[in-house]
């Protein structure tokens, strides 16, 4: 009997959305792709950083950055 709670699937098919903060360049992850562009456009719209409340915010091209 194996009790450990897993999600391999659902994990695997998701991947983060990094956004960077244009005011002091901190980066995070504001979402899980795929998500629907209405979602998106909300969440990113709300986001703000953590760091300094900036309200701008730039989403990242993380599998260029990872890739390469
Ligand atoms: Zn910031």
């Amino acid at each position: 009997m194996s009790a450990k709670p897993k999600a391999p699937a659902r994990s695997a098919a998701r991947r983060p959305l990094f956004v960077e903060c244009d005011d002091c360049g901190h980066a995070w992850v504001a979402a899980f792709l795929p998500l629907a562009m209405a979602d998106l456009a909300r969440i990113l719209d709300g986001v703000r950083c953590a760091h300094c409340e900036g309200r701008k915010i730039s989403a990242l091209p993380t599998e260029k950055e990872i890739d390469q």
